[in-house]
């Protein structure tokens, strides 16, 4: 708190700075706080020099003792939980994109504790996967060490930021305490029969030498976080059925305000179509088969239009050819060697329109269940296993890809639908040789006898009819989105706790022979939530035979420390290696048993983090376990014995009443790359755990919102190959974290992709010290000028005396104005425009305050500001104003902000005080009706800006440029010749040339009168 300093001389009416400087500032500074204590007059300018180096580390350090941001459970103010995407701690550590993300939803988080919001912002480490794991590899360091050693640097990074943390509730993704539950979640799932285990094609990374998720490799067939080309092979993996999720995921995006283009990619990944399923007999010429093909159309209609047939390599039908379980087959080799070479191929590659279509005959044909023809079933890689059946019906007459294979290939093309206007115009037919005709919508059913004539709209319904009737189609919703492969064959991810044993393998295996058995588990596997002990399942897959889950009460499996955690590269994960890890114990029969040795995908702790948060610093309170960074060797019997003598309860229940008080989250801000990944991801998981009773909502999120990436000075993405790496720490040491803050929330619209850049940084550096030396050369004046001893008390009436009517009340409308636009701008996330009312403002108070450098109101070069005033009479700003600026700037500069907050004489903290209120009176420019005559005629009236009404020379600039007035004061443009001496008048006058005029009456505020 700043002490009042003596007072005495008299305010000189003359600006002369050998009289005044030596005197500021009048307040003097608790030496405590780490700033120089001075005496008056110690040096020639008598103020203080803005220093970040003194005051940023300061300030943190009082936040963090004090406690002012920790978020209160169960308050009575309204909540509002924020949180940002949080971040891996591999070894780049923070980057300037973080930085856009924290410091803007830190500034949000600070606004609504201002207006009265408890509010939560949490942080922690999503430290789990390959970003780490290919850190340490890269570096030969343990992943179990580097990790800490990254979050403790990341850690401090934010803490410098200055960024209003509630760091109880920090929580690392890696820590035995928080993979419990989400080991413990996957239980839950494999108990509801969502996660399951089959051979699925995947994508495999030669380099990272591991099974990627479809959104993991980018369009380009590369792998997103090596930049590596991928491959595809079969294998068996754990996966989660998001796709039971689908629609709930399409739909419930009615129920929250995402940002238009994160729901509609979401809507656009999950693709779901309606369409209807048809069933193809195969047969061959030489053989009987005994096979059926289903495919998925939208199509229906074109059904008599379907003349081939088009499975992809993997497809079962083709495995069977090549096993010879069909019959023999003509060229089976060639099929053999096509279906390896599509293996090579990325899913991208084989869809690529541009791409030539490759293909092979399998020999056999199918009956088209309309024409009853014989149509020849081709393989070809650009049908998918992934989509649909991973078979179609080829209609070439009517897709252009099937036209481009049936042109290639020699197959015959029928066209049925025409445009609706061919029915007349013969001469015009469409040619079906050279094109494929695909705007079906508009056109009309021919060569269909069963709906012949129809449009197609109603030729679907007519087929879908028909194909039900007749037994061999149905009606279907198909789906882009695919199961969520969830197994990862590397070491630094959750163990996934499931456990194999091969007796009870066999056992099953012979029960399902009755497929409608069920089996019972026993083990004392408890059941979700509850302390019903009885629970079942059903195995419906015999993939699945002998698999199962840890017991709860055993979780967490904890991840054993390895000195070589190198993927193996044959596919297996590194913990296969670790056999007194991997032989356990079966919970069913009590036999030998192993446990699985993938891993959890990057993607398994930031499911369910923003609940743990919640409930973060009940996390670590859980009883104390051997800490598994610590040892060289597990010993998992004795861990899970002090395991088994705590921890009853179930977090997420415990914590019931606190899950309900602060979920939903209220804004949620990540990136845009994150959309088809994380988000979906975590909706599922949370959705999952609603329907389970242990989250209180149906969606995790209200609110989602994105930011633009942070590209380098050069307009790239920023890399260290490219030279054009921005570090945070370097910026914060030259500049300080305010102009970090600040100038990161100033670079552009927020959601948009912007590029470094220095110029405007130091801008955002000038603006700062020049708010500093406002505030340090400010100080309080009588109505005489003299300065006050006292509190603002009568500064106002004094100040209107001083400054007159018009300066003051400009101010007055533009602080109100900046208020209002800082404020709502905050709560819409256009941070950068906010930032410019703010400098706006700085400008009119620079102008009218108290007498600062000349140098310091110029404005930083790169930044355009709109219309300060400047003609304006110079006013005086007060403390309450300078107060109120401080306000609505703390959020984005908080350092600065409370260094002169405490300054002006004011309590720690700025941060804990009321946002300020704007006066909607004071909002609009005010303005006076002024009459314009023309020789003593009313001729028109102008709109002007009160502050202006009484200049007789503003006045005059307005009414000239009126059209009304124009008319009657300038001759050749006389337009009106409503009567005729009215035309005869301008005709004259126009002869006559240019009017003069020879005389203006002014009554200030009320008339002018133009004299001619
Ligand atoms: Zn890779
Ligand atoms: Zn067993």
């Amino acid at each position: 708190m700043g002490e009042e300093g003596k007072r005495g001389q008299m305010f000189p009416e003359k600006y002369d700075h050998r009289t005044i400087e030596p005197k500021w500032p009048r307040k003097t500074h608790t030496s405590s706080r780490g700033l120089r204590p001075r005496s008056r007059g110690a040096s020639l300018r008598g103020k203080e020099n803005y220093n970040h180096r003194l005051i940023e580390p300061k300030w943190e350090k009082r936040w963090e003792k004090s406690g002012i941001y920790k978020a209160v459970d169960f308050a009575k103010k309204p909540k509002k939980y924020l949180l940002f995407e949080f971040p891996y701690p591999s070894g780049d550590r923070l980057h300037v994109g973080h930085g856009r993300s924290y410091t803007a939803l830190d500034a949000v988080a600070r606004k609504y504790r201002m207006s009265g919001f408890n509010v939560m912002l949490p942080m922690g480490w999503d430290a789990f996967g390959l970003p780490a794991e290919n850190y340490a590899i890269k570096n030969k360091v343990n992943p179990n060490v580097v990790v800490k050693e990254n979050i403790a640097h990341a850690k401090a990074q934010a803490k410098r930021w200055g960024l209003s943390i509630d760091w109880d509730r920090e929580i690392d993704t890696t820590d035995p305490k928080y993979y419990r539950w989400t080991q413990w979640i996957f239980v839950q799932l494999f108990k509801k029969g969502l996660a399951y285990r089959s051979e699925v094609a995947v994508n495999w990374c030669p380099f990272c030498k591991t099974n990627l998720a479809n959104e993991e490799v980018l369009s380009d067939g590369t792998h997103e976080r090596c930049g590596n080309k991928t491959q595809r092979r079969m294998q068996k993996q754990w996966l989660l059925k998001i796709t039971k999720y689908a629609d709930r995921l399409i739909d419930d995006l009615k129920e929250v305000d995402y940002l238009p283009r994160i729901a509609q990619q979401q809507i656009n990944w999950i693709g779901r179509s309606e369409g209807t399923q048809i069933e193809f007999k195969v047969q061959s010429s030489k053989f009987k088969v005994n096979e059926k093909v289903t495919v998925f159309t939208t199509r229906p209609d074109t059904l008599y239009g379907a003349t081939f047939m088009v499975i992809s390599p993997e497809h079962e039908l083709v495995a069977k050819i090549l096993e010879g379980k069909i019959g023999e087959i003509r060229g089976i080799r060639e099929i053999g060697e096509y279906v390896e070479k599509a293996k090579r191929k990325t899913e991208i590659e084989r869809v690529e329109e541009t791409k030539d279509k490759t293909g092979v005959f399998s020999g056999l044909f199918a009956i088209n269940p309309i024409t009853k023809k014989e149509i020849p079933i081709w393989i070809s890689d650009f049908v998918l296993s992934s989509y649909g059946t991973g078979a179609i019906m080829a209609v070439p007459a009517h897709d252009e890809r099937d036209f481009a294979f049936a042109k290639k290939f020699g197959l015959p093309i029928v066209p049925v639908i025409i445009p609706r206007d061919q029915k007349e115009k013969k001469d015009e037919m469409w040619d079906f040789e050279k094109e494929a005709y695909t705007k079906v919508g508009e056109g009309i059913t021919i060569n269909s006898p069963e709906w012949n004539g129809l449009i197609p709209s109603e030729a679907i319904k007519k087929a879908i009819s028909w194909l039900e009737e007749k037994g061999i189609g149905k009606k279907e919703t198909s789906y882009h989105l695919r199961d969520w492969v969830f197994s990862r064959q590397h070491y630094w991810g959750e163990p996934i706790p499931m456990i194999f044993c091969e007796h009870c393998s066999q056992k099953i295996k012979s029960e399902i022979r009755n497929p409608k058995s069920e089996i019972t588990a026993a083990g004392g596997i408890p059941p979700i939530g509850g302390t019903n002990s009885n629970f079942k399942f059903q195995i419906s897959n015999s993939d699945m035979a002998g698999w199962w889950p840890v017991p709860e009460e055993q979780l967490p499996v904890e991840l054993p420390y390895l000195e070589q955690y190198e993927p193996s590269g044959t596919g297996e994960s590194p913990l296969s290696k670790v056999t007194d890890w991997v032989n356990t114990k079966c919970p069913h029969c009590g036999g030998p048993a192993k446990r699985e040795t993938d891993t959890m995908p990057n993607w398994a702790g930031s499911n369910w983090y923003y609940v743990a948060y919640l409930f973060g610093d009940k996390l670590q309170n859980q009883e104390s376990r051997i800490n598994p960074f610590d040892k060289l060797r597990i010993d998992a019997e004795q861990s899970r014995s002090i395991k088994n003598q705590s921890e009853q309860g179930n977090i997420f229940l415990e914590n019931k009443e606190l899950l309900k008080y602060w979920l939903p989250v209220d804004l949620y801000n990540g990136g845009m790359e994150h959309t088809t990944l994380h988000l979906l991801y975590s909706r599922f998981i949370y959705k999952f755990l609603y329907d389970i009773g242990v989250v209180p909502t149906k969606e995790p999120y209200i609110r989602r919102r994105s930011h633009g990436m942070v590209l380098g000075p050069d307009g790239q993405k920023m890399s260290k190959s490219r030279g054009n790496v921005i570090n945070p720490d370097e910026i914060i040491e030259a500049f300080g974290a305010d102009t970090f803050r600040l100038y990161e929330s100033f670079m552009g619209p927020f959601d948009q992709m912007i590029a470094w850049n220095q110029e405007s940084l130091e801008g955002c550096c000038r603006f700062l010290k020049r708010v500093w030396n406002l505030v340090d050369g400010w100080e309080e004046k009588d109505d005489k000028g003299n300065p006050t001893s006292s509190g603002s008390a009568g500064l106002r009436g004094a100040r209107k005396g001083e400054l007159g009517e018009m300066g003051e009340k400009g101010l007055e409308r533009k602080l109100n104005q900046t208020i209002k636009k800082v404020g709502e701008d905050i709560d819409n996330m256009k941070f950068n425009t906010a930032i410019a009312a703010m400098m706006e403002l700085l400008n009119e108070m620079g102008e009218r305050g108290n007498p600062i450098s000349p140098s310091l109101t110029r404005l930083p070069t790169t930044l355009k500001l709109r219309g300060t005033s400047r003609g304006a009479r110079k006013g005086e700003v007060g403390k309450e104003e300078l107060e109120k600026f401080l306000l609505i700037l703390a959020p984005f500069a908080p350092h600065i902000t409370e260094q002169l907050w405490e300054k002006l004489g004011n309590k720690f903290s700025i941060h804990q005080q009321q946002w300020p209120q704007y006066n909607p009176d004071l909002l609009e420019e005010e303005t006076v009706i002024i009459a314009v005559q023309v020789n003593g005629k009313l001729r028109g009236t102008i709109e002007v800006q009160s502050a202006k009404c009484k200049v007789q020379s503003e006045v005059e600039k307005i009414a000239k440029k009126d059209e009304k007035v124009k008319k009657y004061l300038a001759g050749p443009s006389f337009a009106e010749s409503d009567s005729a001496s009215h035309y005869a008048k301008a005709t004259r006058d126009k002869s006559r040339g240019k009017r003069e005029i020879k005389k203006t009456i002014f009554i200030p505020g009320k008339l002018i009168n133009f004299v001619i």
